[in-house]
């Protein structure tokens, strides 16, 4: 029975099993991708806030930078205002420069987005603001009012103060994006609102100082708003009230501009006040006051420069590190995808392919054809060991056939003459063929008995063999040679014709009686034998048999060594 039904049966059983491990792979494969799709959605989120936020960082910083040009730009107009005609030309370049800065801020802030009317409402103030500067320069020093220089310093306060919008926008813009910047924000504006108080502080004496006359109270009340403003803001900017981590940069800078400026340039401000503010009587003029007092603000400038770095540098870092994180994630779920991926591809090539060859050889055994099972390096070793035991089995199997055919040869093999023995002969006979012609031919040797008994049994068995040679030479090869039991053998011809098997028959007839035989005695001797030949078409074996049977007992009795023909009676 072929097995290669079967077989199509097995390989789709483990089609099934393949069918299965795609189905549980696809399923880990879109479990990882889930898992990596939060993962790195939330890398990519981290990244892009981070990135963000340096940039607004950046943005900001810039902002500032403007708004610190436009209360620093009142240092040197101030200075304008207040110095002699001598000292005019080299108050002007000075002026000159700090304005060119002032403008190129704000040109690099239209450049970066921030809304133009927002910038042009700026410019306009800086413009009345300037244009009072400049119409001052141009007046003798003594003809300078206290009332024209206090307008334009206010001037130039109401054009920072413009300014605060552009902060705030910008402020609402950062943290629109990500409120955890809210507390940088803050400390950023206190740090630029200190410079800015602080130049307020300097700038109420100027006036007075300039004019030569007592602080009016309303310049002493603004003076002392200011200051109380900037002591509120110093307090914000306390150590352990810093939002970012504080350096020892950030620390080394907030000394210095305690030491200098909330120690030193305050009591500047409280000895001018306290003297010249009260009597017009300064022991300074204003372009030196200026100059020294400017001098002592300089620690404000450097350590709102310094927290913006720091910030600046922190944001940076956060990218950075968002960036990493991502290429992180990013790399394991890749790696993760490739283990899923390879996993399943090597269960595929080292188990279940080499177990659909296993199982195809096993199928060819049972089929009895070769099985073909190469074991390589690469089989693992759990399959190494099924093709080995496959191999076993196929010995087992060859074993096993050569047994059965040794068997099957014994039970239709005449052990003495190696001829068919009575019951294969029978079992040709008795085949149903249709439309069948045969015939057969008994013959039976003559006096065989006295041969036994004159030159003993073993002699006898030789005998029997030469005749069996004998009609191997006589028969054609369709002859069914048997020896039918004892000194009786059989011929039986599936084609041909009754005249045919007769001829045969004396053929071998004569060849028997002229075969010397040397018997052990040295004698030479010859045998006879008697013939029955019978058959024909549609004769069943049974007849067939007794028709021959009966001809060789005619040949028996008419005297042996004869070959005699049934013919059936008319
Ligand atoms: P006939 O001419 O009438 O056939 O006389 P016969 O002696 O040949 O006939 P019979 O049947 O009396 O004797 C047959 C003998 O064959 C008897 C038996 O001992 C002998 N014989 C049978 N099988 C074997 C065998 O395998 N080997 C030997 N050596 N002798 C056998
Ligand atoms: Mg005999
Ligand atoms: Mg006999």
């Amino acid at each position: 029975m072929s097995l290669s039904s079967d077989a199509d049966t097995n390989a789709g059983r483990l089609g099934g099993l393949r069918g299965r491990l795609w189905y549980m792979a696809v399923l880990a494969i879109a479990c990882t991708l889930l898992l990596a799709t939060s993962t790195l959605s939330t890398s990519v989120e981290a990244f892009h806030k981070a990135r963000s936020g340096a940039e607004d960082m950046r943005q900001f910083t810039a902002i500032f930078n403007a708004a610190n040009l436009i209360s620093a730009e009142r240092g040197p107009a101030n200075n304008l205002m207040t110095a002699s005609e001598q000292k005019r030309f080299e108050a002007v370049r000075a002026w000159r420069g700090f304005m060119r800065d002032t403008d190129a801020a704000l040109d690099d802030l239209e450049r970066r987005g921030i809304p133009g009317d927002m910038i042009s409402r700026v410019r306009v103030q800086l413009d009345t603001g300037r244009a009072l500067i400049a119409a001052l320069a141009h007046t003798p020093r003594a003809a300078r009012s206290y009332q024209e220089i206090r307008t334009a310093i206010e001037a130039m306060f109401v054009a920072r103060d413009y300014y605060k919008p552009i902060i705030a926008w910008q402020s609402g813009e950062i943290l629109k994006q990500d409120q955890e910047l809210s507390a940088i924000i803050v400390q950023g504006i206190a740090l630029s609102d200190m410079r800015e108080y602080a130049g307020r502080l300097g700038s109420y004496l100027i006036a007075p100082m300039a004019a030569g006359i007592a602080m009016p109270p309303q310049d002493t009340a603004a003076s002392n708003a200011a200051r109380g403003r900037l002591l509120e803001i110093w307090e914000l900017l306390a150590p352990n009230a810093l939002a970012l981590p504080e350096t020892v940069a950030i620390r080394t800078m907030r000394a210095q501009a305690e030491g200098t400026f909330m120690r030193q340039g305050l009591s500047l401000i409280d000895e001018q006040m306290g003297l010249g503010g009260k009597t017009g009587q300064s022991t300074l003029d204003a372009v030196s006051f200026t100059n020294r007092y400017v001098a002592m603000m300089q620690p404000l400038g450097e350590m709102r420069n310094i927290y913006f770095k720091e910030i600046a540098l922190q944001l940076e870092a956060r990218e950075h590190d968002a960036l990493s994180a991502l290429y992180r994630n990013g790399l394991t779920t890749a790696v993760l995808l490739l283990l899923v991926v390879g996993l399943v591809a090597s269960v595929q090539v080292y188990i279940l392919r080499p177990l659909l060859k296993g199982a195809q050889a096993v199928i060819a055994l049972a089929d009895e054809r070769p099985a073909v099972l190469a074991s390589g390096p690469g089989e693992v070793r759990e399959i190494q060991r099924l093709y080995s035991a496959i191999g076993i089995l196929s010995e087992r199997l060859d074993e096993r056939a050569v047994l059965t055919r040794k068997l099957e040869a014994l039970a239709t093999t005449d052990g003495l003459t190696g001829l068919l023995n009575r019951r294969a002969l029978e079992a040709y006979g008795e085949k149903k063929v249709a439309g069948a012609v045969r015939f057969l031919v008994l013959l039976d040797v003559d006096h065989f008995k006295s041969i036994n008994d004159r030159y003993g049994h073993p002699f006898g068995d030789t005998v029997l063999r030469a005749i069996a040679d004998l009609m191997r030479g006589s028969a054609g090869m369709s002859a069914h040679l048997a020896r039918f039991g004892g000194e009786e053998f059989a011929m039986l011809f599936e084609t041909g014709s009754l005249a045919e098997a007769t001829n045969t028959a004396r053929h071998l007839k004569s060849a028997i009686a002229n075969h010397a035989l040397t018997a052990p005695d040295g004698e030479r001797l010859t045998v006879t034998a008697s013939f029955g030949v019978a058959g024909g078409p549609h004769l069943p074996w049974n007849a067939m048999l007794a028709h021959a049977d009966a001809a060789l007992y005619r040949a028996k009795s008419a005297g042996r060594n004869r070959v005699r023909v049934f013919h059936a009676p008319v």
